[in-house]
């Protein structure tokens, strides 16, 4: 994986969050604000322009540049989150990435989010989508797999994370203002975490 084939995955993952724009508003006009897609979205669309502009030649520049936009132009809770994700990935990257090498990059993504959010497995946060995913990539290479079924193993992760999200009392975010009333939805930032793994495992694992 060079820094074409992940610009690939991440110009994906914005034409999914732009296609589920509203559905993930809706979930979060449930139980926080009603503005996830509409923040993510803004914040891809400039990550799509910004790499048009200049396409970056190495994997570690091009996370840098994700999560530096992602910053800059995503208010809220998930801009920082999914911004110190990708600048934590970008310090973690080699020139190529393998499967065990971007298994890797993404637990170090994971740990930025932990690091900066507090959160925990359980608190209902987009952490209960892409620790699962990691876990996922990490025993699909442990045994073996290629990058086809490491990345659908951790697609459908992430996605059953995300429903084990619905049962549960959101502890993190603006959701767990609502206490008890947050059960029985998912959370929308593990929802935007699935369409990011949905979109490793049509490119990456293509
Ligand atoms: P805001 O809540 O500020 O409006 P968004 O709506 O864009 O921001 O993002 C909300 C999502 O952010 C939640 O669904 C949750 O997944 C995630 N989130 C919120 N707080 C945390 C946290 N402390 N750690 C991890 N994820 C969090
Ligand atoms: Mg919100
Ligand atoms: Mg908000």
């Amino acid at each position: 994986m060079d820094a074409t084939a992940l610009t690939a995955w991440l110009r994906e993952f914005a034409r999914l969050v732009a296609e589920n724009k509203d559905e993930l508003t809706a979930l979060d006009s449930a139980i926080g604000d009603g503005d996830h897609g509409v923040n993510m979205d803004r914040g891809l669309t400039a990550v799509v322009a910004a790499l048009d502009a200049e396409p970056p030649e190495t994997p570690s520049a091009l996370f840098k540049k994700v999560g530096m936009t992602l910053i800059s132009k995503v208010g809220g809770a998930s801009g920082p989150l999914y911004g110190t994700a990708f600048l934590r990935m970008s310090a973690a990257a080699d020139a190529e990435l393998d499967g065990p090498g971007f298994a890797k990059v993404l637990r170090a993504g994971l740990d930025g989010v932990v690091a900066r959010g507090k959160a925990a497995p359980g608190d209902k946060t987009m952490i209960d989508a892409l620790a699962p995913a990691v876990d996922a990539l990490d025993a699909a290479f442990a045994s073996g797999a290629g990058l086809a079924d490491a990345f659908s193993a951790a697609s459908e992760a992430a996605a059953r994370g995300r429903e084990a999200t619905v049962p549960l009392v959101a502890r993190k975010g603006r959701a767990s203002y609502l206490g008890e009333r947050s059960a029985g939805h998912p959370d929308p930032g593990a929802t935007s975490v699935t369409l990011l793994m949905r979109a490793a495992a049509s490119t990456l694992g293509a």
